[in-house]
């Protein structure tokens, strides 16, 4: 072992919770070290977690190629456009996916080489006394002497013994998006997020895909409204999605999963080229914490942190999908921005009740703040108002005209309290929408601000509008 280093900040991991903790603390004039221990599946190192190299942006990639090819065979008549023949090379799709994925990644050594950010690549223990031990990099196991550490390692597929994953047949979420083939019969197990996202991907470039989820009810965490418009838009698609069906095992014979299934009218069988298990992510702490460090993981495996994610050891701070909160990549950010500035001194908060959802399906859904279901459950008097993309003229224009925009405020005060789009960029319109929670804006407030037209935002404006049944382009109901 070398001797030891002193930075104030290490952090661990170099995810989207991770590097941007370890580069908002270098901005706040500290010596910062990242350490991430991520491998590509052709060994090489990167920097970016599970986001950059796994998730958030291959998945995005693979649904926008996706999508062109399925409008391209499904929709350029329609424009008067004819390409005869659309013909899909897999190859170079595959290729455009990666080529993102490196130059997003190899983009955050260099926005850690300009910060003055040391980034190592290794594995992170933390011992005791704030001291993390780096191996398995280059060179040899080394400590790192810490004022303070950020533990940002993120999380991994859950997987289940009934399912056993050999990453060929039966496979896991990074898997389906490195596909070389188009499988003829894809399985999906979960109809969460991920499952729908590539799903999408697959059904779109010709797979048969048949989507399993145990829950009787699509999409439980989203309006309702948008979830029976979205199992409407899914079906269309020719997502095969079974409500209430619960896998009892999946096994590989002769080339194929099997999977056997049970529902409200017995058990069933499916045969499968391939089948995808995105039945959930669990935190992840494996090798991260020595005998005596004092930090705590709860029974579910998440490092137990306070509202400004602190884990009660003095000076240890967890950000992520390593703690409690949605498993999402820009709550891991903001959550790794809070802690940097808090240990500088500084103001630091993270609102969580302003979190914005997205599904890159199409239509997208996006979603913040409460459901109509919630407020109802509140008991708080509320007022509602939605807005068709049907009659919304650049959605017209985009041949993407379905879906709506809902606004739910209240009705005493009429304080926003959620808001849930499915439809055209949802994913884009919603930041509106969080802009206008995290100022506790009024449904009024909206709807005094101008949108340019003809564009997809006028859709919220109308929402607003409707609240108060004063919408121009659509009916008041
Ligand atoms: C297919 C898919 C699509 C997704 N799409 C979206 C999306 O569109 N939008 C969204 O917001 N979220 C999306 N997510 C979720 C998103 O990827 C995660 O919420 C996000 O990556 C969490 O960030 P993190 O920094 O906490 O952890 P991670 O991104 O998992 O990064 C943790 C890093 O820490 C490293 N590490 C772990 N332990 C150690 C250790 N002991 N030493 C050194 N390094 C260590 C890991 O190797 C990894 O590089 C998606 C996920 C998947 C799987």
């Amino acid at each position: 072992m070398s001797g030891s280093e002193a930075f104030d900040v290490v952090v661990i991991g170099a995810g989207p919770a991770g590097y941007p903790a370890a580069i908002r603390a270098a901005q706040n004039k500290l010596k910062v070290a990242c350490v991430d221990e991520w491998k590509n599946t052709d060994g090489t190192a990167a920097f970016g977690g599970t986001c950059l190299n796994a998730g958030c942006i291959p998945s995005k990639a693979l649904l926008e190629s996706s999508e062109l090819y399925w409008r391209a065979r499904e929709e350029f008549a329609h424009h008067g456009i004819g390409v005869g023949q659309v013909k899909l090379d897999l190859a170079t799709m595959q290729r455009r996916r990666a080529g993102i994925v490196k130059t997003m990644t190899g983009g955050i050594a260099a926005l850690f080489k300009s910060a003055g950010v040391t980034g190592i690549h290794g594995h992170g223990r933390l011992l005791p006394g704030n001291r993390v031990e780096v191996s398995g990099g280059m060179g040899a196991t080394r400590v790192l002497e810490a004022r303070h550490v950020v533990i940002a390692s993120g999380s991994s597929p859950i997987r289940l013994p009934s399912m056993p994953h050999d990453g060929k047949l039966i496979i896991d979420s990074w898997n389906a998006l490195e596909l070389d083939a188009v499988p003829r019969r894809l399985g999906v197990i979960g109809a969460g997020v991920i499952g729908l996202e590539l799903g999408s991907v697959w059904r779109r470039l010709g797979s048969e895909v048949t989507v399993l989820e145990a829950l009787p009810q699509l999409l439980p965490m989203a309006d309702q409204a948008i979830a029976r418009e979205a199992q409407r838009h899914f079906k269309k698609l020719g997502l095969d999605i079974r409500l209430g069906a619960k896998v009892q095992s999946a096994s590989v014979t002769g080339g194929a999963v099997s999977v056997v299934y049970t529902d409200a009218s017995g058990e069933h069988r499916l045969e499968l080229d391939k089948l995808v298990v995105a039945v959930g992510r669990r935190p992840f702490t494996e090798g991260l914490l020595a005998e005596g460090t004092g930090v705590k993981v709860d029974g579910r495996g998440f490092v137990e942190v306070d509202e400004h994610c602190r884990t009660g050891v003095p000076n240890v701070w967890a950000v992520g999908d390593v703690v409690r909160g949605p498993m999402l990549a820009h709550k891991g950010k903001e959550e790794g921005i809070m802690v940097a500035d808090l240990i500088a001194g500084r103001y630091g908060e993270v609102n969580y009740r302003a979190i914005p959802s997205v599904i890159y399906t199409a239509p997208e859904i996006a979603w913040v703040g409460l459901t109509e279901e919630q407020v109802k459950a509140s008991g708080r008097p509320y007022k509602v108002g939605s807005f068709p993309f049907a009659a919304n003229g650049r959605a017209r224009a985009l041949e993407a005209a379905q879906g709506m925009a809902k606004m739910v405020s209240a009705a005493d005060d009429d304080e926003i309290l959620g808001v849930h789009i499915i439809g055209p960029f949802a994913g884009e319109l919603i930041a509106e929408a969080v802009l206008a929670l995290e100022y506790s804006a009024s449904s009024e407030d909206l709807q005094r601000t101008m949108h340019a037209h003809p564009t997809l935002s006028e859709a919220l404006h109308e929402a607003a509008l409707a609240v108060d049944k004063r919408a121009i382009d659509s009916i008041n109901r």
